[in-house]
């Protein structure tokens, strides 16, 4: 059995037996992967608080040869998570993040780029940037570090710059073409203003506390929402599930 050590982001929790629980784990080193915490639904256990959805951790874990699960060691906090978790949009807004790296991330890929977005991500929800420009920066990395952005600035099939109209995101695609090429293609999709091709530029180009300083106008924000999570459904073959929820919450509040 071999031992590591490293920072970690703590993606999901949930309980096994009366006494273990399984935590998800996004290292740098190591990408994602799932460890034990034995005891850690013990009243003494020394996991006790530790274990936070979102919370940046140092931890210690123990690897054996052929097993999926790591043992996990120690855990020390070293940034809590709980303030962005103290409201119900807070929870949710949590389990999004904390989705997509689930989903996105394999086991055996490398961790680092994927820490970066959530952590700074996350350091940023706590210092107070607004909330909705944080959710659409993210999840348009997500497809940026996934290979699947669509690309704002020229139609791939004819190769023109996107006219001043916009783009089209055809049905079944997972990238913009024009609206000329698009009607010459299948026909039908979703248009794409020039709005959102200026935002998904600024998301290649600024950080998450500039891009929230000079924040596109909400009805931007919910296209390009729309946008990602088309893309990220065509590629995942799925809805995520905190989006599922996200969607009903918004629906039961304001029915249209
Ligand atoms: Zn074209």
């Amino acid at each position: 059995m071999r031992s590591f050590q490293g920072e970690a982001l703590i993606l999901d929790v949930f309980d096994l037996h009366e006494k273990d629980r399984i935590v998800t784990l996004l290292t740098r080193e190591r990408g994602k992967m799932k460890g034990v915490a034995r005891g850690s639904r013990t009243k003494y256990s020394r996991f006790a608080g530790q274990l936070q959805p979102l919370a940046k951790v140092a931890v210690r874990w123990f690897e054996k040869d052929g097993r999926d699960l790591v043992r996990i060691g120690e855990v020390e906090l070293v940034r809590p998570a709980a303030k962005l978790q103290q409201d119900l949009d807070g929870i949710l807004l949590g389990s999004y993040l904390a989705d997509h790296l689930i989903e996105f991330v394999q086991e055996d890929e490398p961790g680092d780029l994927w820490f970066r977005l959530l952590d700074s991500t996350v350091e940023a929800l706590l210092e107070g940037v607004d909330r909705d420009a944080a959710a659409r920066y993210f999840e348009a990395w997500v497809l940026r570090l996934s290979g699947i952005f669509p690309s704002p600035r020229e139609c791939p099939v004819c190769e023109r710059p996107f006219p001043r109209e916009g783009a089209v995101l055809p049905r079944g695609d997972d990238h913009l073409v024009c609206a000329e090429c698009a009607a010459r293609g299948a026909g039908g999709g979703l248009p794409i203003g020039s709005d959102v091709l200026d935002f998904l530029l600024r998301v290649g180009q600024e950080r998450l506390a500039e891009l929230a300083a000079r924040p596109p106008a909400g009805a931007t924000l919910r296209r390009a929402e729309r946008l990602a999570a088309e893309v990220r459904r065509r590629f995942l073959g799925h809805e995520l599930k905190s989006y599922g929820v996200i969607e009903r919450m918004r629906f039961d509040l304001n029915p249209s």
